[in-house]
């Protein structure tokens, strides 16, 4: 049934597209064609620190426009400087903008809008809903997530950071790893251990640490693919303020869930062309000669039928993050994150078999070496946000709800779980 207080979905297309020509160039319609515009598939940028910044200025600055214009947070509340719109008109203005040429995506902006913003939306409160969602979502500044350790990845709750209350201070010591846009976030949501004496996931609480505080050091990781994406992050003695609790004392597991939650559902629900497409891969067969072998054509039709269902499935994760209200999708997100990283790794497998030696010995011919970056790229999406085997784990215990797996640390307190 139609609802009559919406905009016209055509009006509102037109108005956006009107205002898409108004403040970007078109862009040239390169996808299909075979040598033209940029040939880069890779997953993670290959940038220097002064280079990722500036992609990161100009993404910003970019978002900062479209929201002052009310495309920004098409799905939001008016409160929060949203447009209050149903997701479809999100998803209407995306597909508008992809035929516009707009700075690369970056992760540490998808994390700041995508995944912290809604934590505060439903952890915050009023005074830290006040303070940091429009910023947020404005990338006024950006945040990136401190949770993961040298200790514990996959077993998140097994976590040592710890946090002292002093007066109306917490202090924070510990390391974490893998902090993706650490080196470029004003803020991080970091994961500590403020009672060691219960279980491990009962101990934890969340904070909404400031980067520039001092004890904060970030050190960046160099990657297979060149760039520095993540960083460690050692905290020494770091002050933050109980007004930046995020969440209740103890309450930090169910505040990294759902954290975790928008991080699976907005896996590869992008869509940027991060990481190569269909199109490119059968540009890259056709330029081969490849199309008429049967078994090639056997892997293409296979990689487009999942191509297909990954896209089914982000509709899907779409609508059940509507009904749910918050925008979390619940474990089902888990899903459509395993589809995600099955296409790129299908897709890492079909390329490698078509480009043989041209993978590895860039010859300068255009799309074919640029695969290399995707291929060692690709990898590290079935790790980031909890890796192919634990989403398989959540979706058979909390989706089909198969027996859980033994856990010899239930109910034990976290100081007497042997580490
Ligand atoms: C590109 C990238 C970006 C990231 N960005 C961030 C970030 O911004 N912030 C952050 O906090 N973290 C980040 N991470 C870290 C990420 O969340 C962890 O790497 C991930 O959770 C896995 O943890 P681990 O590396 O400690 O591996 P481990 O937990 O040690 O796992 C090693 C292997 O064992 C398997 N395994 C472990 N436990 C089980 C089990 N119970 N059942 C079956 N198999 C199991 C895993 O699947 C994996 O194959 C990022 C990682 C990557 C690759």
């Amino acid at each position: 049934m139609m609802n009559s207080s919406l905009p016209d979905m055509d009006g509102f297309v037109d108005e956006a597209r009107t205002w898409l020509e108004a403040n970007a160039r078109a862009r040239a319609d390169v996808a299909q064609a075979w040598g033209v515009g940029s040939d880069d598939v890779s997953v993670f940028h290959d940038l220097t620190e002064a280079e990722e910044k500036e992609l990161l200025d100009r993404l910003m600055a970019w978002q900062r426009r479209k929201f002052d214009a009310g495309y920004g947070a098409i799905t939001w509340p008016h409160e929060h400087g949203g447009a209050g719109l149903p997701a479809a008109y999100e998803r209407a203005f995306v597909a508008e903008e992809a035929r516009f040429e707009t700075p690369a995506g970056h992760e540490t902006f998808s994390v700041t809008t995508h995944l912290i913003a809604p934590t505060i939306r439903s952890f915050g409160t009023a005074e830290q809903q006040d303070r940091f969602i429009r910023p947020l979502l404005r990338t006024e500044e950006l945040c990136c997530q401190l949770f993961s350790e040298p200790g514990a990845g996959s077993d998140l709750a097994g976590l040592a950071t710890r946090a002292v209350p002093d007066g109306d201070e917490w202090v924070v010591t510990g390391q974490k790893v893998w902090s993706s846009g650490a080196q470029f976030s004003a803020w991080g949501l970091a994961i500590c251990r403020t009672d060691p004496q219960v279980t491990k996931h009962a101990g934890l609480t969340a904070f909404l640490l400031p980067m520039d505080a001092p004890g904060v050091d970030v050190r960046p990781i160099r990657q297979i693919t060149g760039g520095s994406s993540f960083n460690e992050v050692f905290l020494d003695g770091v002050r933050v303020p109980d007004r930046l609790r995020l969440g209740g004392v103890g309450d930090g597991w169910k505040v990294t869930l759902l954290t975790l939650a928008f991080e699976r559902a907005a896996s590869g629900a992008s869509r940027e062309e991060r990481g190569g497409s269909w199109d490119r891969v059968l540009g890259l067969a056709r330029h081969m000669g490849a199309t008429t072998d049967p078994l090639i054509r056997q892997r293409l039709a296979e990689l487009y039928t999942l191509d297909r269902l990954r896209s089914l499935s982000t509709e899907r994760l779409a609508a059940a993050a509507a009904a749910n209200g918050d925008g979390d999708p619940g474990p089902v997100g888990s899903i459509g994150k395993l589809q995600w990283t099955a296409w790129m790794s299908q897709l890492s497998d079909v390329v490698s078999g078509l480009l043989g030696s041209s993978l590895t010995a860039d010859t300068g011919e255009w799309g074919t070496f640029s695969w290399n970056a995707h291929v060692l790229g690709a990898p590290g999406y079935r790790i980031a946000g909890g890796s192919d085997e634990i989403q398989r784990t959540i979706i058979g215990e909390r989706v089909l709800g198969l027996p859980p797996e033994p856990r010899p640390d239930r109910g034990v307190p976290f100081t007497q779980i042997q580490r």
